[in-house]
């Protein structure tokens, strides 16, 4: 299985912007796991900005494009040594892709990237992919990861895509204020109803929300490829997914 996991900040970092580090290793665990039981894996992991803005001492509110970036620059590389310490310890390597839109709206720049993900793979590499937030200006950027997670499903077609946040999944309403909304399992039409289930934003942290998802949703699905949201809370829960079952909210591909 091909399984492309995003992860968001929510999950990988604690309230104050710091590494959650047992959520982390945990992570790192089972993906390397997953690896070794012959299954390929992309992570596609969030957290620059948020970890950057955490070890410089900032909060992300009311910070200026400039700040952000630097903070991306600076979160980016604790990112990536955290990856590598915990990967290597399973004795997989990890690979950092950064990307803007303008790299996957390119055809000549997309089929690069695409050329370095598959060999990546055969390679047996563990390709670590996030916006190239420090050079990433309104018009040329993704914006949120979970499109991007959704856009890096499709460049290498994917079994499927994972986001994990720090929600079990799509609600009838929303859970943190009304006690009867319920969990659903399973979205087999991205209808105008489903669609404004979304809302607004989620964390303060992370960039993305339901409404970010759901657009993932729609690019990975109208694609063929079925994605799940899940809790990033609970690691383990990505062997049931690998195994078939439906641990958060499944959107069928198409
Ligand atoms: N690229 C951003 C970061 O690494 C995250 C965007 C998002 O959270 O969706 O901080």
């Amino acid at each position: 299985m091909r399984l492309v996991v995003k992860v968001g900040t929510s999950t990988l970092a604690h309230s104050t912007g710091r590494l959650n580090i047992r959520r982390v290793e945990e992570l790192c665990k089972v993906l390397s796991d997953i690896k070794n039981a012959g299954h390929e894996v992309i992570l596609v992991s969030s957290g620059a900005i948020g970890m950057g803005m955490g070890k410089l001492g900032l909060t992300r509110k009311g910070a200026d494009m400039p700040t952000k970036q630097a903070a991306a620059a600076v979160g980016q590389c604790e990112l990536m040594y955290t990856y590598d310490k915990l990967f290597a310890e399973y004795n997989h390597t990890a690979a950092q892709i950064l990307i803007t839109g303008d790299d996957v709206d390119h055809e000549d720049r997309r089929a690069n990237f695409q050329n370095t993900l598959f060999r990546l793979l055969e390679l047996g590499a563990l390709p670590i992919v996030n916006e190239n937030d420090t050079v990433s200006t309104q018009e040329i950027e993704i914006g949120d990861n979970d499109t991007l997670a959704a856009i890096v499903s499709v460049c290498v077609q994917a079994d499927m895509l994972v986001l994990l946040t720090d929600i079990d999944g799509l609600y009838t309403a929303d859970p943190h204020k009304d006690p009867d909304a319920e969990l659903i399992r399973v979205v087999e039409e991205l209808t105008p109803e489903v669609i404004a289930l979304g809302g607004g934003a989620g964390s303060s942290l992370g960039t993305g929300g339901m409404a970010t998802k759901l657009h993932a949703a729609q690019i990975a699905t109208e694609k063929g490829i079925d994605m799940q949201i899940t809790n990033g809370s609970r690691p383990l829960d990505l062997y049931d997914i690998i195994d078939g079952k439906i641990v958060g909210t499944l959107f069928r591909g198409k």
